[in-house]
Protein backbone atom coordinates (compact mmCIF):
# COMPACT_ATOMS: atom_id res chain seq x y z
CA UNK A 1 0.00 0.00 0.00
CA UNK A 2 1.13 3.40 -0.77
CA UNK A 3 1.76 5.80 1.78
CA UNK A 4 -1.11 8.10 0.97
CA UNK A 5 -3.61 4.97 0.32
CA UNK A 6 -2.63 3.35 3.61
CA UNK A 7 -3.27 7.11 6.10
CA UNK A 8 -6.86 7.15 4.17
CA UNK A 9 -7.64 3.78 4.99
CA UNK A 10 -6.49 4.76 8.68
CA UNK A 11 -8.96 7.74 8.29
CA UNK A 12 -11.53 5.60 7.28
CA UNK A 13 -12.10 2.89 9.39
CA UNK A 14 -11.45 5.37 12.65
CA UNK A 15 -14.46 7.22 10.83
CA UNK A 16 -12.15 10.40 10.27
CA UNK A 17 -12.24 10.33 6.26
CA UNK A 18 -13.58 13.77 4.83
CA UNK A 19 -15.32 14.43 1.90
CA UNK A 20 -16.48 18.05 0.04
CA UNK A 21 -20.06 19.01 -0.43
CA UNK A 22 -20.44 21.10 -3.58
CA UNK A 23 -22.69 24.06 -3.37
CA UNK A 24 -24.62 24.42 -6.95
CA UNK A 25 -26.15 28.28 -5.96
CA UNK A 26 -25.18 30.78 -4.54
CA UNK A 27 -24.49 30.98 -0.55
CA UNK A 28 -27.99 32.44 1.37
CA UNK A 29 -30.02 30.64 4.10
CA UNK A 30 -30.94 27.61 1.18
CA UNK A 31 -28.71 26.66 -1.28
CA UNK A 32 -28.43 24.10 -3.86
CA UNK A 33 -26.61 20.55 -3.28
CA UNK A 34 -27.04 17.81 -5.99
CA UNK A 35 -29.82 19.31 -7.94
CA UNK A 36 -31.58 19.43 -4.54
CA UNK A 37 -32.75 22.76 -2.87
CA UNK A 38 -31.86 22.21 1.09
CA UNK A 39 -31.65 24.60 4.28
CA UNK A 40 -27.97 25.69 4.99
CA UNK A 41 -27.91 25.60 8.63
CA UNK A 42 -23.54 25.14 8.86
CA UNK A 43 -22.56 28.44 7.49
CA UNK A 44 -21.00 31.46 8.96
CA UNK A 45 -22.30 34.11 6.48
CA UNK A 46 -24.20 35.03 9.75
CA UNK A 47 -26.12 37.87 8.35
CA UNK A 48 -26.46 36.82 4.96
CA UNK A 49 -24.00 39.17 3.47
CA UNK A 50 -22.24 37.12 0.97
CA UNK A 51 -25.20 37.22 -1.09
CA UNK A 52 -26.37 40.64 -0.62
CA UNK A 53 -26.36 42.73 -3.69
CA UNK A 54 -24.59 45.72 -2.44
CA UNK A 55 -21.48 43.68 -2.06
CA UNK A 56 -21.91 41.99 -5.13
CA UNK A 57 -22.13 45.34 -6.80
CA UNK A 58 -19.09 46.64 -5.24
CA UNK A 59 -17.16 44.37 -6.37
CA UNK A 60 -17.93 43.94 -9.83
CA UNK A 61 -17.29 48.00 -9.85
CA UNK A 62 -14.30 47.43 -8.43
CA UNK A 63 -12.94 45.19 -10.95
CA UNK A 64 -14.16 46.96 -13.49
CA UNK A 65 -12.27 50.19 -12.40
CA UNK A 66 -8.96 47.88 -10.72
CA UNK A 67 -9.20 44.83 -12.21
CA UNK A 68 -9.08 41.19 -11.43
CA UNK A 69 -5.47 41.33 -9.10
CA UNK A 70 -3.35 43.28 -7.12
CA UNK A 71 -0.45 41.81 -8.77
CA UNK A 72 1.72 41.59 -5.78
CA UNK A 73 2.52 41.45 -2.12
CA UNK A 74 1.75 44.80 -0.25
CA UNK A 75 5.21 46.02 0.37
CA UNK A 76 6.00 45.58 -3.32
CA UNK A 77 3.63 47.04 -5.69
CA UNK A 78 0.52 45.31 -4.35
CA UNK A 79 -0.70 48.34 -2.34
CA UNK A 80 -3.64 49.87 -3.88
CA UNK A 81 -5.77 52.43 -2.89
CA UNK A 82 -8.59 50.51 -2.07
CA UNK A 83 -6.44 48.36 0.62
CA UNK A 84 -5.54 51.56 2.43
CA UNK A 85 -9.44 52.60 1.75
CA UNK A 86 -10.63 49.12 3.97
CA UNK A 87 -7.60 49.98 6.75
CA UNK A 88 -9.34 52.90 7.60
CA UNK A 89 -12.80 51.65 7.51
CA UNK A 90 -11.77 48.96 9.52
CA UNK A 91 -9.79 51.18 12.00
CA UNK A 92 -12.98 53.56 12.30
CA UNK A 93 -15.26 50.45 12.56
CA UNK A 94 -13.08 49.12 15.47
CA UNK A 95 -12.51 52.49 16.79
CA UNK A 96 -8.67 51.67 17.04
CA UNK A 97 -6.07 54.22 16.22
CA UNK A 98 -4.88 51.78 12.62
CA UNK A 99 -5.79 48.20 11.10
CA UNK A 100 -3.81 45.94 9.14
CA UNK A 101 -5.34 43.56 6.35
CA UNK A 102 -4.50 39.80 6.30
CA UNK A 103 -5.17 37.41 3.24
CA UNK A 104 -7.19 35.05 5.89
CA UNK A 105 -8.08 34.49 9.46
CA UNK A 106 -5.84 32.03 9.43
CA UNK A 107 -2.96 33.86 7.71
CA UNK A 108 -3.62 36.86 10.37
CA UNK A 109 -2.89 34.22 13.14
CA UNK A 110 0.43 32.56 11.57
CA UNK A 111 1.35 36.22 10.41
CA UNK A 112 0.73 37.99 14.06
CA UNK A 113 1.69 35.14 16.98
CA UNK A 114 5.18 34.29 14.75
CA UNK A 115 5.79 38.32 14.82
CA UNK A 116 4.98 39.02 18.11
CA UNK A 117 6.48 35.92 20.44
CA UNK A 118 9.82 34.23 20.26
CA UNK A 119 11.93 31.52 21.54
CA UNK A 120 11.96 32.81 25.16
CA UNK A 121 8.29 34.22 25.07
CA UNK A 122 5.46 32.60 26.41
CA UNK A 123 2.09 32.23 25.27
CA UNK A 124 -1.02 31.48 27.19
CA UNK A 125 -3.90 30.02 25.11
CA UNK A 126 -6.90 28.75 26.26
CA UNK A 127 -7.56 25.06 24.96
CA UNK A 128 -10.01 25.40 22.58
CA UNK A 129 -8.59 28.21 20.52
CA UNK A 130 -8.57 27.92 16.25
CA UNK A 131 -6.38 25.92 14.83
CA UNK A 132 -4.66 28.80 13.54
CA UNK A 133 -3.41 29.71 16.67
CA UNK A 134 -1.91 26.71 17.92
CA UNK A 135 -0.20 26.93 14.37
CA UNK A 136 0.90 30.26 14.64
CA UNK A 137 2.49 29.97 18.42
CA UNK A 138 4.67 26.79 17.28
CA UNK A 139 6.07 28.63 14.12
CA UNK A 140 6.99 31.29 17.00
CA UNK A 141 9.45 28.84 18.74
CA UNK A 142 7.81 30.74 22.29
CA UNK A 143 6.35 28.01 25.10
CA UNK A 144 3.04 27.58 24.51
CA UNK A 145 0.67 26.79 27.63
CA UNK A 146 -2.49 26.12 26.84
CA UNK A 147 -5.07 26.86 29.73
CA UNK A 148 -8.27 25.15 30.38
CA UNK A 149 -11.24 26.23 28.62
CA UNK A 150 -12.36 29.87 29.74
CA UNK A 151 -11.28 29.10 33.22
CA UNK A 152 -9.76 32.21 34.20
CA UNK A 153 -8.59 31.07 37.84
CA UNK A 154 -6.77 28.52 35.86
CA UNK A 155 -4.88 31.21 33.72
CA UNK A 156 -4.27 33.16 36.84
CA UNK A 157 -2.53 30.04 38.67
CA UNK A 158 -0.03 29.70 35.84
CA UNK A 159 0.93 33.50 35.04
CA UNK A 160 1.49 34.02 38.65
CA UNK A 161 4.22 30.55 38.60
CA UNK A 162 5.63 32.22 35.52
CA UNK A 163 9.29 31.97 35.38
CA UNK A 164 11.36 33.98 33.05
CA UNK A 165 11.87 37.67 31.37
CA UNK A 166 10.78 36.53 28.03
CA UNK A 167 7.63 38.90 26.87
CA UNK A 168 3.84 37.18 27.80
CA UNK A 169 1.06 37.23 24.97
CA UNK A 170 -2.62 35.83 25.87
CA UNK A 171 -4.31 34.86 22.91
CA UNK A 172 -8.35 33.65 23.25
CA UNK A 173 -10.93 33.36 20.68
CA UNK A 174 -13.86 36.18 21.09
CA UNK A 175 -16.69 33.02 20.50
CA UNK A 176 -15.21 29.86 20.57
CA UNK A 177 -15.74 27.99 17.06
CA UNK A 178 -17.20 24.91 18.12
CA UNK A 179 -18.66 25.45 21.18
CA UNK A 180 -20.07 29.09 20.41
CA UNK A 181 -19.41 30.35 24.05
CA UNK A 182 -17.93 33.73 25.06
CA UNK A 183 -14.33 34.28 26.68
CA UNK A 184 -14.64 35.96 29.99
CA UNK A 185 -12.71 38.99 28.42
CA UNK A 186 -13.70 41.13 31.50
CA UNK A 187 -11.40 39.17 33.48
CA UNK A 188 -8.52 38.45 31.08
CA UNK A 189 -8.17 41.74 30.86
CA UNK A 190 -7.65 42.37 34.51
CA UNK A 191 -5.08 39.38 33.90
CA UNK A 192 -3.32 40.77 31.23
CA UNK A 193 -3.03 44.22 33.21
CA UNK A 194 -1.65 42.89 36.28
CA UNK A 195 0.62 40.09 34.86
CA UNK A 196 1.72 42.55 31.99
CA UNK A 197 1.19 40.81 29.47
CA UNK A 198 -0.10 41.45 25.73
CA UNK A 199 -3.66 40.63 24.81
CA UNK A 200 -4.58 38.86 21.44
CA UNK A 201 -8.19 38.15 20.57
CA UNK A 202 -9.66 36.51 17.52
CA UNK A 203 -12.88 37.63 16.54
CA UNK A 204 -14.29 35.45 13.53
CA UNK A 205 -17.28 34.78 15.03
CA UNK A 206 -17.77 38.09 16.77
CA UNK A 207 -16.95 40.49 13.55
CA UNK A 208 -20.47 42.04 12.73
CA UNK A 209 -22.16 39.96 14.96
CA UNK A 210 -21.73 40.85 18.65
CA UNK A 211 -21.99 43.97 20.51
CA UNK A 212 -25.27 46.46 20.17
CA UNK A 213 -23.47 47.66 16.85
CA UNK A 214 -21.58 44.54 15.41
CA UNK A 215 -17.82 45.43 16.62
CA UNK A 216 -17.80 42.25 18.11
CA UNK A 217 -17.36 40.26 21.36
CA UNK A 218 -14.81 43.03 23.10
CA UNK A 219 -18.00 45.37 22.74
CA UNK A 220 -20.50 43.05 24.02
CA UNK A 221 -18.44 42.78 27.34
CA UNK A 222 -17.26 46.55 26.90
CA UNK A 223 -13.81 46.15 27.07
CA UNK A 224 -13.34 47.24 23.07
CA UNK A 225 -10.52 49.55 23.91
CA UNK A 226 -8.27 47.18 25.92
CA UNK A 227 -7.27 44.81 23.87
CA UNK A 228 -3.78 45.32 22.21
CA UNK A 229 -3.96 43.16 19.64
CA UNK A 230 -7.88 42.45 18.27
CA UNK A 231 -8.07 40.35 15.23
CA UNK A 232 -11.28 39.71 13.01
CA UNK A 233 -12.13 37.96 9.81
CA UNK A 234 -13.86 39.14 6.70
CA UNK A 235 -15.02 36.13 5.41
CA UNK A 236 -17.46 35.06 8.12
CA UNK A 237 -20.02 37.76 9.31
CA UNK A 238 -18.62 40.60 6.90
CA UNK A 239 -19.62 38.20 4.32
CA UNK A 240 -16.51 38.83 2.47
CA UNK A 241 -13.12 37.40 2.63
CA UNK A 242 -9.76 38.16 4.26
CA UNK A 243 -9.08 39.22 7.91
CA UNK A 244 -8.10 42.42 9.52
CA UNK A 245 -5.65 43.07 13.02
CA UNK A 246 -6.99 46.31 14.41
CA UNK A 247 -5.10 48.25 17.36
CA UNK A 248 -2.42 50.73 18.13
CA UNK A 249 -0.37 52.57 15.12
CA UNK A 250 3.06 51.74 16.51
CA UNK A 251 1.55 47.53 16.19
CA UNK A 252 0.14 48.04 12.94
CA UNK A 253 3.60 49.36 12.02
CA UNK A 254 5.63 46.60 13.80
CA UNK A 255 3.20 43.97 11.64
CA UNK A 256 3.83 45.41 8.73
CA UNK A 257 7.55 44.92 8.99
CA UNK A 258 7.31 41.68 11.05
CA UNK A 259 4.58 39.60 9.98
CA UNK A 260 5.79 37.23 7.31
CA UNK A 261 2.34 36.19 5.97
CA UNK A 262 1.72 39.95 5.50
CA UNK A 263 5.31 40.77 3.70
CA UNK A 264 5.44 37.43 1.83
CA UNK A 265 1.81 36.77 0.06
CA UNK A 266 0.08 38.40 -2.37
CA UNK A 267 -2.75 41.32 -1.51
CA UNK A 268 -6.10 41.21 -1.26
CA UNK A 269 -7.82 41.26 -4.85
CA UNK A 270 -10.11 44.95 -5.77
CA UNK A 271 -13.01 42.95 -5.54
CA UNK A 272 -12.76 41.74 -2.42
CA UNK A 273 -11.14 44.99 -1.08
CA UNK A 274 -14.90 46.69 -2.08
CA UNK A 275 -16.83 43.84 -1.08
CA UNK A 276 -15.49 44.28 2.47
CA UNK A 277 -15.93 47.95 2.29
CA UNK A 278 -19.64 47.36 1.34
CA UNK A 279 -20.14 45.04 4.24
CA UNK A 280 -18.92 47.44 6.85
CA UNK A 281 -21.38 50.06 5.25
CA UNK A 282 -24.38 47.86 5.70
CA UNK A 283 -23.39 46.37 9.55
CA UNK A 284 -22.73 49.62 10.69
CA UNK A 285 -26.47 51.65 8.77
CA UNK A 286 -29.76 50.58 10.12
CA UNK A 287 -29.68 47.32 8.35
CA UNK A 288 -27.31 45.91 9.81
CA UNK A 289 -29.01 46.36 13.27
CA UNK A 290 -32.28 44.83 11.59
CA UNK A 291 -29.76 41.72 10.47
CA UNK A 292 -28.32 41.57 13.79
CA UNK A 293 -32.08 41.46 15.20
CA UNK A 294 -33.32 38.92 13.40
CA UNK A 295 -29.94 37.09 14.04
CA UNK A 296 -30.72 36.91 17.60
CA UNK A 297 -34.02 36.19 17.61
CA UNK A 298 -33.80 33.04 15.01
CA UNK A 299 -30.86 31.78 17.64
CA UNK A 300 -33.57 32.20 20.44
CA UNK A 301 -36.24 30.34 18.72
CA UNK A 302 -33.96 27.35 17.54
CA UNK A 303 -31.60 26.98 20.58
CA UNK A 304 -34.89 27.19 22.17
CA UNK A 305 -36.40 24.12 20.43
CA UNK A 306 -32.89 22.59 20.76
CA UNK A 307 -32.46 22.57 24.01
CA UNK A 308 -36.05 22.27 25.34
CA UNK A 309 -36.37 18.74 23.67
CA UNK A 310 -33.13 17.55 25.63
CA UNK A 311 -30.27 17.72 22.89
CA UNK A 312 -26.85 19.42 24.86
CA UNK A 313 -26.03 22.35 23.12
CA UNK A 314 -23.35 23.27 25.79
CA UNK A 315 -25.39 26.42 26.71
CA UNK A 316 -24.16 28.16 23.71
CA UNK A 317 -25.73 32.12 23.89
CA UNK A 318 -24.52 33.01 20.46
CA UNK A 319 -25.59 32.07 17.14
CA UNK A 320 -23.03 29.21 16.73
CA UNK A 321 -25.67 25.91 18.61
CA UNK A 322 -23.76 22.71 18.66
CA UNK A 323 -25.10 19.27 19.51
CA UNK A 324 -23.31 17.31 21.26
CA UNK A 325 -23.64 13.33 20.06
CA UNK A 326 -20.01 11.73 20.79
CA UNK A 327 -18.83 9.63 18.54
CA UNK A 328 -17.66 10.31 14.84
CA UNK A 329 -19.86 7.61 13.02
CA UNK A 330 -23.01 8.00 14.97
CA UNK A 331 -22.48 12.26 14.19
CA UNK A 332 -22.30 11.49 10.22
CA UNK A 333 -25.25 9.60 10.44
CA UNK A 334 -27.05 12.38 12.13
CA UNK A 335 -26.15 14.14 9.65
CA UNK A 336 -26.73 12.15 6.73
CA UNK A 337 -30.08 11.80 7.90
CA UNK A 338 -30.50 15.26 8.42
CA UNK A 339 -29.20 15.82 4.81
CA UNK A 340 -31.87 13.02 3.38
CA UNK A 341 -34.37 15.30 5.14
CA UNK A 342 -32.85 18.82 2.82
CA UNK A 343 -31.55 20.17 5.79
CA UNK A 344 -27.39 20.74 5.59
CA UNK A 345 -25.47 20.48 9.07
CA UNK A 346 -22.27 19.08 9.51
CA UNK A 347 -21.09 16.81 11.68
CA UNK A 348 -17.61 18.13 13.42
CA UNK A 349 -14.92 15.50 14.35
CA UNK A 350 -11.07 15.31 15.76
CA UNK A 351 -9.06 17.06 15.63
CA UNK A 352 -11.65 19.78 15.19
CA UNK A 353 -13.02 18.93 18.31
CA UNK A 354 -11.82 16.67 20.86
CA UNK A 355 -12.62 12.96 20.39
CA UNK A 356 -15.52 11.67 22.12
CA UNK A 357 -17.04 15.39 21.53
CA UNK A 358 -18.18 14.81 18.00
CA UNK A 359 -20.79 17.41 17.45
CA UNK A 360 -23.35 18.80 14.88
CA UNK A 361 -22.51 22.19 14.68
CA UNK A 362 -25.35 24.10 13.72
CA UNK A 363 -25.40 27.77 13.21
CA UNK A 364 -28.33 30.22 11.55
CA UNK A 365 -28.09 33.31 9.57
CA UNK A 366 -30.56 36.44 10.09
CA UNK A 367 -31.73 35.15 6.59
CA UNK A 368 -33.54 31.76 7.59
CA UNK A 369 -36.92 32.37 7.73
CA UNK A 370 -38.27 31.58 11.47
CA UNK A 371 -41.07 28.57 9.74
CA UNK A 372 -37.44 26.91 7.93
CA UNK A 373 -35.89 26.89 11.39
CA UNK A 374 -38.73 25.68 13.30
CA UNK A 375 -39.46 22.46 10.61
CA UNK A 376 -35.65 21.67 11.07
CA UNK A 377 -35.63 21.43 14.43
CA UNK A 378 -38.77 19.22 14.57
CA UNK A 379 -36.93 17.04 11.80
CA UNK A 380 -33.57 17.02 14.12
CA UNK A 381 -36.04 16.31 16.91
CA UNK A 382 -37.29 13.26 15.26
CA UNK A 383 -33.69 11.87 14.09
CA UNK A 384 -31.88 12.87 16.99
CA UNK A 385 -35.07 10.66 18.62
CA UNK A 386 -33.97 7.67 16.12
CA UNK A 387 -29.91 7.49 17.08
CA UNK A 388 -31.53 7.92 20.97
CA UNK A 389 -29.99 11.05 21.50
CA UNK A 390 -33.66 12.64 22.93
C1 LIG B 1 -12.47 30.71 10.71
C2 LIG B 1 -11.54 31.07 11.80
C3 LIG B 1 -10.24 31.51 11.52
C4 LIG B 1 -9.69 31.48 10.12
O1 LIG B 1 -10.22 32.52 9.36
P1 LIG B 1 -10.26 32.35 7.77
O2 LIG B 1 -10.49 33.71 7.26
O3 LIG B 1 -11.38 31.39 7.48
O4 LIG B 1 -8.93 31.79 7.37
C5 LIG B 1 -9.46 31.95 12.56
N1 LIG B 1 -9.90 31.94 13.83
C6 LIG B 1 -11.14 31.47 14.15
C7 LIG B 1 -11.59 31.49 15.56
C8 LIG B 1 -11.98 31.02 13.15
O5 LIG B 1 -13.18 30.53 13.45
Amino acid sequence: MSFFSESLEALVSSGLYRSLKRIESAQGGRVVIDGRDVLLLCSNNYLGLADHPGLKEAAISATSVYGASSGAARLVSGNMFLHEELEKRLALFKRSEAAILFNSGYSANVGVIQALAERGDTIYSDRLNHASIVDGAILSRARLVRYPHRDFRALRCLLENHKGNGRLLIITDGVFSMDGDIAPLMEIVALKKEYRALLMVDDAHGTAVMGSSGRGSAELIGVANQIDIQMGTLGKGLGSFGAYVAGSAEMVDYLRNKARSFIFSTSLPPSVLAASIAAIDIVESPEGDRLRSSLESNRALFSGLLSRAGFDTLGSPTQIIPIIVGEAEETMRFSRMLFDQGIFVQGIRPPTVPSGECRLRCTVMATHSPTDLEEAAARIIEAGQKIGLV
